[in-house]
C-alpha cells in the first residue's frame, strides 16, 4: 500500500490529542482523520504512545508492548 505523506497536519494532530483545539478546528481534523488514512495511523500510533508514556510513570513497558509499538511506528511509515 503506497500513500503520499501527509505532513501539513501534523501540527494539528499534535494539538488535537493535546486537546487543545477549537470546536471547529477539532471537526474539521475528526474529517480529515476520516479521509485520510496516513494521518489516521498516526493519530492511532501517538494516541498509543501517549497511554503507553503515561503508563510508564508508573510501571515498565513490557517487552510485549514495546514491540507492538515499533511494528506500528513502522506501519505509520
Ligand atoms: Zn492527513
Amino acid at each position: 500500500m503506497s500513500e503520499t505523506p501527509c505532513t501539513g497536519c501534523e501540527d494539528l494532530l499534535e494539538l488535537y490529542l493535546d486537546g487543545e483545539l477549537a470546536e471547529e478546528a477539532v471537526r474539521t481534523t475528526e474529517e480529515h482523520l476520516d479521509a485520510c488514512g496516513y494521518c489516521r495511523r498516526n493519530y492511532r500510533f501517538e494516541r498509543l504512545f501517549r497511554a503507553y508514556m503515561r503508563q510508564a510513570i508508573s510501571e515498565p513497558i513490557s517487552p510485549e508492548l514495546s514491540s507492538k509499538l515499533a511494528a506500528l511506528k513502522s506501519s505509520a511509515k
